[in-house]
């Protein structure tokens, strides 16, 4: 066991009178291989809040590597002990990135560390295909985010989501609302400030961070748990039905949300709510996606579907759900097509595959309410 190396930060401060100076801080990297969440979260903080990362971390970061337009992340193919083949998220190290003219102390976003205190970074590389097949080699590919994230285990899954919504909110918050001056990383927080003296946000030292825009989604039942509601979108690909979800508003708890958004798509009165699980989601940006059980008295009550949302709405079996997870799981291994081709829009196929919040607590509520014998 070995420590690979200190960590002195030069950690950016405000004094009363509100100047900026740095002061130094000393900590120490956890011992690799024996780090515990707490050291590696604090060790990381420390990271984020620092000046700049010390040239070490770069020079022994891993990489995570995305296109631009369209978005793409590097991944590889990894055949696991059942003979099966899986997608994993492939880093590659600092002198690969380094050597083919990107400048990876200025582009590179730190992410965290991982469990062996190795620094994590985004790196977004110009769409050119040459560099893309350098870094893709023969068994690698740069594959669509959105796929990836149906694709990848789930922590890596994790990771691509976070990567890709501060990749993009780097790149498009250039601009103070306040004043229109120009935003300027704050150390390696992930933060940014308003370079303007005169700017009242640059006075008040107020840090422009990423959004995360919360979002609710529930899987609702009837009392007795018998049956599911779900429903779909026109946008949605043909056969597919899904949780119902909305955006919190400002002012809402997220039951208040559940409760609202169930009222206002298919008129129904929700009885009682519970939390399940929870998820970051990249698209269409930065989401947080909190995912609730929910239940109405009963499959007999009338639904009054909001057309000007949704295209339609129904309560299915147990049966149903398996099938529908069967199929969008042996699609998903093979990697034709996440969904099937069907001129029957409406009729129940699918619903959305593993690595959706909405997968996951379609088959909480199959394991807690109808568990296989
Ligand atoms: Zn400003």
């Amino acid at each position: 066991m070995f420590c690979r190396f200190n960590l002195i930060v030069f950690s950016p401060k405000v004094t009363l009178s509100g100047k900026f100076f740095t002061s130094i801080v000393c900590y120490y990297l956890p011992t690799r291989g024996i780090s515990s969440f707490a050291e590696r979260i604090r060790s990381s903080q420390a990271l984020k809040t620092c000046e700049a990362i010390p040239d070490k971390c770069y020079e022994h970061g891993n990489y995570f590597l995305f296109s631009c337009d369209p978005r793409k992340v590097l991944v590889h193919k990894e055949t696991t002990s059942d003979k099966t083949k899986h997608y994993r998220l492939r880093g590659v190290n600092y002198r690969a990135v380094s050597t083919v003219g990107i400048n990876v102390k200025n582009d590179a976003v730190f992410l965290g560390l991982d469990s062996d205190s190795v620094s994590q970074f985004a790196l977004e590389i110009p769409g050119d295909e040459a560099l893309m097949e350098r870094f893709a080699d023969s068994n690698g590919r740069f594959l669509g985010v959105r796929k990836s994230l149906f694709l990848l285990p789930n922590a890596e899954s994790c990771i691509t989501s976070q990567a890709c919504s501060l990749l993009s909110w780097h790149k498009k918050k250039m601009h103070c609302p306040d004043c229109g001056g120009v935003l300027v990383n704050f150390g390696s927080s992930g933060t940014k400030f308003c370079q303007s003296e005169s700017c009242v946000s640059n006075k008040t030292k107020e840090r422009h961070h990423p959004p995360i825009n919360p979002v609710g989604i529930t899987i609702l039942s009837d009392e007795l748990n018998s049956k599911v509601l779900l429903v779909r979108q026109p946008a949605h690909l043909p056969g597919m039905f899904t949780c119902v979800s909305g955006f919190i508003e400002v002012g809402e708890s997220v039951e208040d949300n559940i409760r609202r958004e169930i009222a206002e798509e298919v008129g129904l009165d929700v009885i009682t709510t519970e939390y399940v699980a929870s998820q970051h989601w990249a698209f269409p940006a930065s989401r947080l996606m909190l995912g609730f059980h929910a239940t109405v008295k009963s499959t007999e009550e009338k639904i009054f579907i909001d057309t000007s949302e949704l295209e339609d709405a129904g309560w299915f079996s147990p049966d149903q759900l398996r099938d529908s997870l069967e199929r969008v799981k042996l699609m998903a291994s093979k990697e034709s097509s996440l969904m099937p081709d069907s001129d029957d829009r409406k009729s129940f196929c699918w619903v959305p595959p593993k690595g959706a919040l909405a997968n996951t607590l379609i088959r909480w509520w199959l394991n807690k309410f109808h568990p296989e014998a």
